[in-house]
């Protein structure tokens, strides 16, 4: 395993080989060129069905992407969510919004796409990109807007594959299914039923050189990696400096590194486990989450704005709740990926393979609620509503977030409230409309939904008056829900630490006590330089508060006062009855 992973690392590093080879690797190039009419465009598209997207980041970067997991209405059985995809700009709205800033985008991305086809000898790159472009300008006016992608309800659209030729004509989906491995699969849930007939209409109604044009420039920029340098560098001009603001391509190393593990994700993980993360950190880490979800018992069983059915209700989904610590128990075994040094093109396609056919299998299996959802060594989390589970990785159980050998109070201040907001979504307004598997459904009454937002209100105008600059406030409504969740993690955090010291006083390290180290490394997580433009933007668009202000969250905390002996006069006291206490 170890072996393979250096393999496909060294093969990307190998970069004379690549630019010896050339284009040559694109040997599909040719198999686009067989191209002649519905049936055998259809079938290569079937070919493109990618499956390295999830529900998500719902936007593949071929026509289609699949995502195997379970229903919405049915948490025992995986089935296939069909998902939009066809776009090169990141969103839908990128090819349709009339603002110059966004015209000036379209430009430069169409000069991309003509840049490649350059590099790939196609005459009349210029004509060829424009027509390409006007084709995914199509298909992106088919795309579910923004709003309806973000509402789940519009992508609980069961079709059966007879469905498809009515509802989406245009694409031949017998050759489309076949092509894809995917003939005989009784059911899709269609996310996004507009952008499935509005795509497939197009296989139709279109041109079969435009698309033609189009698969070979997609073909090309999604290999640019394993490239020569040229295309690479065409690649990174727009996505890295024009899209993102990246002046400098990142090392070869680094890039290597990324890609390496993205290929051979778990086997990069069981590395990264034996080196960083003992059995005796994963057992650390699921004794603070177990205090955790101890603690939310308690917190739940004793609401004063929830119904005692749906208190109910929310202690049954507490209990069934999944939480995944570090690594997984199995592993996915890569003996049949065949990684053979010097071939970075080869092997970035047998690995692109080699784990879509794992996850189309999965389509023959019950559905695992255990499937593990983020590679180890990312540092992140993972939480998915269906089924109902959360997934901390090794990598972010790491101080300053988690010590496996440090002081618990720091780590239930910093990492446990971490992981206790992440808890809180599944009961809050986001999991609500979950059930304790998963299946979709509202189990709130009317009546908590009223007194919730009635308890909230106050935080609202507690985030209200923070100001960083004399034009610039925060605003609370758009931050709520996460201040919710931050103030939650933090009581529960706060809750759980207490009891896990069982009775007994903490010890006091370098003139702190244990309540004084648990807010300060709540505080300390929030740390971060921000500068002005960036805390606009911020402001202006995220769901989080600047760290400065969700680390205040303490204000609302009578352990807080205790453990730093606030007095009136100090700038962060709250008058108790402004404080706020929701879960
Ligand atoms: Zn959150």
């Amino acid at each position: 395993m170890a072996q393979k992973v250096g393999d496909y690392c060294a093969s990307f590093m190998e970069e004379d080989g690549i630019e010896a080879r050339g284009l040559i690797p694109l040997a599909d190039v040719a198999r686009i060129s067989a191209i002649t009419n519905k049936a055998s465009l259809s079938a290569y598209l079937g070919t493109t069905l990618n499956t390295e997207v999830d529900g998500l980041t719902a936007n593949a970067d071929h026509v289609f992407g699949v995502w195997v997991n379970q229903s919405f209405t049915d948490s025992e059985h995986y089935v296939f969510h069909f998902l939009q995809g066809a776009l090169g700009m990141p969103d839908g709205d990128d090819y349709i919004d009339p603002s110059p800033k966004m015209s000036a985008l379209r430009a430069q991305y169409q000069g991309h796409i003509a840049a490649i086809l350059k590099l790939a000898d196609l005459a009349d790159s210029e004509t060829r990109a424009a027509r390409i472009m006007s084709l995914e300008i199509r298909i992106a006016q088919a795309h579910a807007p923004d709003a309806d992608a973000a509402d789940v309800f519009k992508q609980n659209n069961p079709w059966k594959p007879a469905d498809f030729g009515v509802k989406a004509p245009g694409m031949d989906w017998g050759a489309y299914f076949t092509a894809a491995g995917i003939a005989g699969q009784p059911e899709f849930i269609v996310w996004q039923p507009s952008a499935a007939s509005g795509t497939s209409a197009l296989v139709g109604s279109e041109d079969i050189d435009r698309w033609k044009d189009y698969l070979r420039f997609h073909l090309i920029e999604h290999y640019a990696s394993v490239l020569p340098k040229a295309v690479a560098a065409e690649d990174f001009t727009f996505y890295g400096t024009i899209l993102t603001g990246t002046r400098q391509a990142p090392e070869r190393g680094k890039a290597a590194i990324a890609a390496t593990k993205g290929a051979l994700g778990q086997a990069v993980g069981q590395l990264y486990r034996q080196r960083y993360f003992p059995p005796e950190a994963k057992a650390r880490a699921q004794g603070m989450v177990d205090d955790l979800i101890t603690a939310y018992r308690a917190r739940i069983s004793n609401l004063t704005w929830m119904s005692p059915q749906t208190k109910e209700k929310a202690l049954a989904k507490l209990a069934a709740l999944r939480i995944g610590i570090g690594y997984p128990d199995s592993w996915i075994d890569y003996s049949t990926l065949d990684v053979v040094p010097g071939d970075a093109f080869g092997n970035m396609r047998r690995a692109e393979a080699f784990n879509r056919s794992g996850n189309l299998a999965k389509l023959k299996r019950p559905a695992d609620a255990d499937e593990w959802r983020i590679d180890p060594q990312i540092v992140g989390a993972v939480i998915v509503f269906t089924p109902n589970t959360e997934t901390f990785s090794a990598g972010i159980l790491q101080s300053p977030y988690f010590d496996y050998q440090g002081d618990a109070a720091s780590n239930y201040g910093s990492g446990g409230a971490g992981v206790a907001h992440e808890i809180s979504h599944t009961f809050d307004e986001l999991g609500n409309i979950y059930d304790a598997q998963g299946r979709l459904g509202m189990w709130w009454t009317p009546a908590d939904v009223a007194k919730y937002h009635a308890a909230v209100a106050k935080l609202v105008a507690q985030f209200d008056s923070y100001c960083p600059l004399p034009d610039l406030c925060v605003h609370g409504t758009q931050v709520l829900r996460e201040n919710i969740a931050d103030l939650a993690g933090l009581q529960v955090a706060h809750d759980a630490y207490v009891l896990s010291l069982k009775g007994k006083t903490d010890v006091v390290i370098d003139g702190l006590s244990g309540e004084q180290r648990f807010f300060l490394a709540f505080a300390q997580r929030w740390r971060k330089i921000e500068g002005e433009a960036a805390l606009r933007r911020q402001i202006t668009t995220d769901t989080h508060s600047p760290g400065e202000y969700r680390s205040d969250t303490v204000r609302n905390v009578e352990a807080w006062y205790k453990a730093y002996e606030i007095a009136l006069t100090d700038k962060l006291y709250l008058k108790p009855e402004d404080r706020v206490g929701i879960w």
